[in-house]
Parts: C-alpha cells; structure tokens; sequence
C-alpha cells in the first residue's frame, strides 16, 4: 500500500465525460490499496474566463476578491470529481483550501505556499476516503482566499504531495511525458524514462512548458517523486528524479533534451564607458521595474575605453525597457540603442555535460555547417543556449537533435 497524490490538469477536467475518465483512473489506484488524494485544475479555459469577469467588472479591482472569483473553478471540479467517485461506489470527499486549511502568505493572486494541516486529511484518506483537493487556492493568515498564480496546480500537487509524505506524486496531463524536444517541430523526438529537477528547471526555464517551474523546484526541495504522465493513454510517463537517482542514464547520454523560445529579443548599446558602475547603470532601472534579463555580453573596450554591451529579454518588455534606457541615457552615457527582436534561443540541456567535453564544439560545428550564425552565446553547468535569428529555429532544433544523437531510430518520417 502506498500515499499517492494524484493531479489532473485541466483538459483532463474539461467536462464530466473526462471527469469520469480520470475518476476511472483515480479508482484503480485507489482498488490496488492505495490512499488517494486528488489534486485538481479548474476545466480547461474556465480560469481565463473568470478572470475576464473580473476584467470587465472593473479595470482595476480588488485582487482579494480578483482571488474570490478564480479559485472557484477548482471548487467546481473538486466537487464534481468527488460526486462521480461516489456515483462509481468509491467513498470521496473535497477538502477546499481553506478547509484544510493550506496556508499561503497573504498576496493575492500570486500567493506563496506555506504549509498544510494535514491531520483531518490523513485520517479521513486512512479510513478509505479519496480525498478531492482543489489546486491553486488557500488560505492566509488574514482569512481571506488566496489563488497561487496562473498554472499554481502543478504547485499544490506538490505541496499536498510533501506535506502528506506521500510515496509519489502523478501528474496528468494531455501531453504522456517529458520529450527530448518538442515532437511537433522533431517527429523523431523522444519521450524520456527519466530527467532530473535540474533539467527539467532548465527546460521548462527556455520554454518547455509540461509542469510549472514552481512546482518542479518545490518537488526538489522536497525531495518528491514526480512523474508526468498521460489522462489520456496508459503509456508509461517520465519520472523527474534526482541527479543520483538517474545513474546510469547519465554515462551514456550527453544531451537529454533541447529547448528553445521564440519569444526574445536583444538589446545592443553602443560605446558604454568602460569604467565601474556603468554596467549598473543599464540594469537598476531593469531591476526595479522587474524586468527579466537573460543572456549579458559586453564586448572589449576599444582604444577609447568604450565598449558595447548587448543582452536578451522577452520580447514582450521592449516597449518598456527601451523607455527605461532611453530615459537613463544621460547617467549611462551610451552612443547608440538598439534591438532586434526576430531572434530565438535554443538551449540544450543535460546533466552529463558536467563530466564530458566536446558538448559546446558538437553545438558550433553543426550550426557552423548549416550556415546559422550564433549572435550570443551563455552557459551553466548544464546548459549552453545561443541566440540566432528566429527563421533558422526550427532547423536548428532538429540539426542539433541529430548532432546530439536524439533521435529516435523508430519513427518512419516518410509515413
Ligand atoms: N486553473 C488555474 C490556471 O488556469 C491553475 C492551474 O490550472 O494550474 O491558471
Ligand atoms: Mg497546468
């Protein structure tokens, strides 16, 4: 017998058809002997919808009350998975976040989880009873109903999952895994057995958007065993472990997985005084108005000890941030400022390239080769991302999965 928190997302609870297909699922597990709880999204598109309500009701609203309205999708389907389970002849109950209560720190809309009361819950999932949580909501010490932040479910699965010492926690969802790439732009992508927290927060940090970045790092901290699998098909999903878990996988594979983002652009400022503080200059304004900086690269000074510095942001912020360095042209003392904003990164990422060389020269030669130019280059133990222009991105993930050996040897691309 085993604890197993179990988290459907929210195509898998699109409508009561796909309810009872993932109740299907949760009695199973539950019939093998398991203690159960469930962890559940609101339906697929109703969040947007409630936050569009509050939108039209007032521009700027109450975002206690913004958190009121959006957590009650997760009630609907709670409940809704709970009276199906019953329907099946399953004992189920909801716990709402604040019945529970799970605890999270009092800024709305984007709350921080704290802590759970897990006594109530443990001794009604003892007694046989499945457990429907729903995510992305709690409570603050105020009182008041909190929500987590967009995609927050991925994050309480978790939190439920730790705070219940559970064996495992499944995630759900309408993708069966964690792909080497994304198979829409390589068919030969492959889904992986296994892929550390570390990879994982690597991928999904350049766009590779299974889980929510949050919930991977908590499930780290925790030392919880997540697996990402599909509502949809019984196929064998991806477990995301720790670095000594993945052992042997290690040796053999350099590259696990490779990423990329679209959605970038690059900010060049000419003849930047070469001397301390001017650096600082250019982020401060960034940094308070929590602007996102990526990739930084400041050329060598030229005779006259200026320099270029050029760095990458989302594409989003460029209205913003030009704004911001014009308005500090005097304090920075740039020549020139400029972007672009037709450019891409590619990041490959693989906990193997700690103990193996040659990773960054494979990457330079087979873009070299294809004739794609790298605008910039940065790295972290286990990752190294260019930036290139964003026509030659999708050639560019398929050379290097080849290059890296990723591809899958059984898929018929002729078919
Ligand atoms: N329903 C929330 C959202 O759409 C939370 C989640 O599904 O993870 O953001
Ligand atoms: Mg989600």
């Amino acid at each position: 017998m085993a604890r197993i928190v179990m988290k459907f997302g929210g195509t898998s609870m699109a409508g009561l058809e796909r309810i009872r297909a993932a109740a299907e699922r949760v009695k199973r597990e539950a019939e093998a002997g398991n203690e159960v709880a469930v962890v559940v999204s609101a339906m697929a598109g109703e969040t947007d919808r409630l936050v569009n309500f509050c939108r039209e009701a007032a521009p700027l609203h109450d975002s206690s009350e913004y958190d009121v309205v959006v957590s009650s999708g997760e009630q609907v389907t709670a409940g809704l998975l709970a009276i199906v389970l019953q329907s099946m002849g399953l004992q189920a109950r909801s716990w709402l976040g604040w019945q529970m209560p799970l605890h999270t720190s009092p800024t709305h809309a984007a709350a921080r989880i704290r802590g759970m009361a897990t006594e109530r819950v443990v001794e009604s999932m003892q007694a046989g009873v499945i457990a429907t949580i729903p995510g992305f909501q709690g409570l603050a010490e105020t009182g008041r109903v909190t929500t987590l932040g967009r995609g927050g479910s991925d994050t309480s699965a978790v939190a439920v999952a730790a705070a219940l010492k559970a064996d495992r926690c499944d995630i759900y969802t309408d993708v069966d895994g964690v792909y080497t790439t994304d198979p829409r732009i390589v068919p030969r992508a492959r889904k992986l057995e296994k892929i550390t927290f570390e990879e994982m927060l690597e991928l999904a940090s350049v766009g590779a958007k299974v889980l929510q970045t949050r919930s991977v790092e908590l499930a780290m901290k925790e030392k919880v065993k997540l697996r990402v699998l599909s509502s949809f098909r019984d196929a064998p999903g991806t477990d995301i472990v720790s670095e000594e878990e993945i052992g042997h996988l290690m040796e053999d594979q350099l590259i696990t997985g490779i990423a990329y983002s679209r959605d970038e652009a690059e900010v060049t400022l000419t003849r930047v005084a070469d001397k301390p503080g001017a650096v600082a200059a250019i982020f401060k304004p960034l940094a308070k108005h929590e602007v996102n900086v990526d990739m930084i690269i400041q050329n060598i000074a030229d005779a006259e000890g200026r320099t270029d510095v050029t760095f990458t942001i989302a594409r989003s912020e460029i209205p913003r941030v030009m704004e911001m360095l014009a308005a500090a042209r005097e304090e920075i003392g740039y020549e020139n400022l400029s972007y672009d904003d037709k450019v891409s990164k590619l990041s490959v990422v693989g906990v193997g390239m700690k103990s193996h060389t040659g990773v960054a020269s494979t990457m330079f030669s087979a873009l070299g080769e294809r004739g794609i130019n790298i605008a910039s280059i940065s790295t972290s133990e286990i990752k190294i991302s260019v930036l290139i222009a964003e026509e030659y991105i999708e050639l560019a993930v398929r050379v290097l999965h080849s290059a890296y050996g990723l591809d899958s040897p059984d898929v018929d691309e002729t078919a």
